[in-house]
């Protein structure tokens, strides 16, 4: 890298809150990592105290994938096997700008946004239930013979929380303050869509609750709340939008320009 591109970080967005399950969940893992008398797809979980999480590329691969759909961006790079996604160098892309390229890609902008794991509240789910998933049957139905061929599914149970969610939204520019209201956007994309696997049977269904908002500025990186933008669903937050981008701008964006 020899171009002297200068960036400034003029601050960060940290957004916190609560991911609910309204339906289970299923997050697989490699076959690579199955047990011996296992079940088939077993959900990820934290090796240390296998707590089952939501990884934060999972959150965030998929906020990227509805956002590409809703902006019809092209599908122009493979990554593998019959999947292919957006990427491209256009320094606003409405796409790229937020979420980055995938590897080595070269962008032409830091990526804005960073999505943590999310670890899973072992409270939130009822001690009769075995080490915290449900494990459902499904069954393939050969077409022409009728032989049904079962598997096991593991699946967080409904109900279950995971907190604290974190994602953290760097402002480089003017126009990024504007952007982060396109993050909640995509989280309203998925609160529609799905987490994980067997979303088209039902899984997966998660609400996004309790948000908060940090704000972290400038050299000094100090730290501002506000109650407006405390304890809200995504409705409310989305809904607040407007005095959102009004509060953080004013405490990001220095008066006169850089
Ligand atoms: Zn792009």
């Amino acid at each position: 890298m020899n171009n002297a591109k200068q960036v400034k970080l003029y601050g960060r967005v940290i957004l916190t809150g609560t991911i609910r399950l309204r339906t289970g969940l299923h997050i697989g893992t490699s076959k690579d990592t199955l047990e011996i008398g296992g079940v088939d797809g077993p959900v990820i979980r934290n090796p240390v105290d296998r707590l089952p999480y939501i990884p934060g590329s999972s959150l965030k691969g998929k906020m990227r994938s509805l956002w590409e759909k809703v902006n019809g961006a092209e599908q122009n790079k493979s990554i593998g096997k019959d999947v292919t996604i957006h990427v491209c160098s256009k320094p606003d892309c409405r796409v790229c700008s937020i979420y980055g390229a995938p590897g080595e890609e070269a962008t032409a902008a830091p990526t804005r946004l960073i999505v943590r794991d999310v670890p899973m509240n072992p409270d939130s789910v009822p001690s009769t239930v075995v080490d915290y998933t449900e494990v459902k049957w499904e069954a393939a139905i050969d077409r022409v013979t009728s032989a049904a061929s079962p598997r096991q599914m593991e699946r967080v149970p409904a109900g279950a929380t995971f907190g604290p969610m974190e994602m953290v939204f760097s402002i480089y520019m003017e126009e990024d303050v504007q952007r982060f209201t396109d993050v909640l956007r995509a989280l309203q994309l998925v609160e529609d869509d799905f987490l994980g696997g067997q979303g088209s049977r039902g899984s997966g269904k998660v609400s996004f609750e309790n948000l908060a908002l940090t704000v972290k500025v400038g050299a000094e990186y100090t730290e501002h709340t506000d109650d407006r933008f405390r304890g809200k669903s995504l409705k409310d937050l989305v809904a607040l939008r407007g005095e959102l981008v009004e509060w953080v701008r004013g405490l990001v964006v220095p008066s006169g320009g850089a």
